[in-house]
């Protein structure tokens, strides 16, 4: 079955910065919908102004996997929203979080740490490293590529140890940044990946967009897994005595 993918936009850079325009004159949204389509995906996208922020009960009970983008308005999300994303991530859903995403109310849930980082905006080149080549996000990469102008993302990263990391980056600067973290939560995945400041056309880029698409298939719902059931007392499955 093609995988459905539901990418979320904040939107807001897009309506009134004349650069972020000239980059993305459709928004950001429908670079990575596009990007992804060309992965094979279903593709449908969400912005914060919509009703419910495009995320409703109806669009989430359709979407496998999730991409988050943010940057200005994180706490415009309405908290409601944010449990009900999160509730989909634990039933299986997967969550695709996007660089300044490291801020958004799902994340920091999600992680429960600061998710603070150094930051520097002055387009510098990004060394993106495979540091786990067996990783099915590492499907097709090579042993690095780069980024030629991006937003320095720097180490201490305030997020728990990822259950495994896929990239490291190194940016002309001198920093380093873990920025391609992977996490499971409850029946779902979360995969944090940094590249993507709204004033360079780091969508563009096949590599980002190719990174993405296996963080899609990797996060996606890992089908027939056992139900989760909350029972108290559940019955012994050995034949055991029972006190009275
Ligand atoms: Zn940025």
């Amino acid at each position: 079955m093609t995988l459905r993918v539901t990418v979320w936009n904040e939107g807001r850079h897009e309506k009134t910065d004349k650069k972020v325009q000239s980059i993305y004159p459709n928004g950001i949204h429908e670079t990575l919908a596009s990007g992804l389509q060309a992965h094979g995906f279903t593709v449908r996208t969400a912005t914060l102004d919509e009703l419910e922020h495009g995320l409703t009960d109806a669009v989430l009970a359709e979407t496998d996997v999730l991409t988050w983008w943010g940057h200005m308005a994180h706490d415009e999300v309405e908290d409601t929203i944010v449990e009900r994303v999160h509730q989909r991530v634990l039933e299986g859903m997967g969550l695709i979080v996007l660089h300044s995403g490291h801020f958004a109310k799902i994340f920091k849930r999600l992680m429960g740490t600061t998710c603070n980082l150094k930051w520097r905006e002055i387009g510098e080149k990004e060394r993106v490293w495979v540091v786990n080549p067996a990783h099915p996000i590492a499907e097709g990469l090579p042993d690095y590529f780069e980024i030629p102008a991006s937003e320095m993302y720097g180490e201490p990263f305030g997020i728990p140890e990822p259950d495994s990391l896929v990239t490291i980056s190194w940016f002309a600067g001198g920093e380093v940044f873990r920025s391609g973290c992977c996490y499971y939560r409850g029946q779902g995945k979360v995969f944090y990946f940094s590249p993507g400041h709204e004033t360079y056309p780091i969508y563009h880029n096949d590599m980002v967009l190719k990174v993405i698409a296996n963080g899609v298939r990797w996060a996606a719902p890992t089908p027939n897994t056992p139900k989760v059931t909350i029972e108290n007392r559940p019955k012994p499955i050995e034949d055991i005595p029972i006190a009275e």
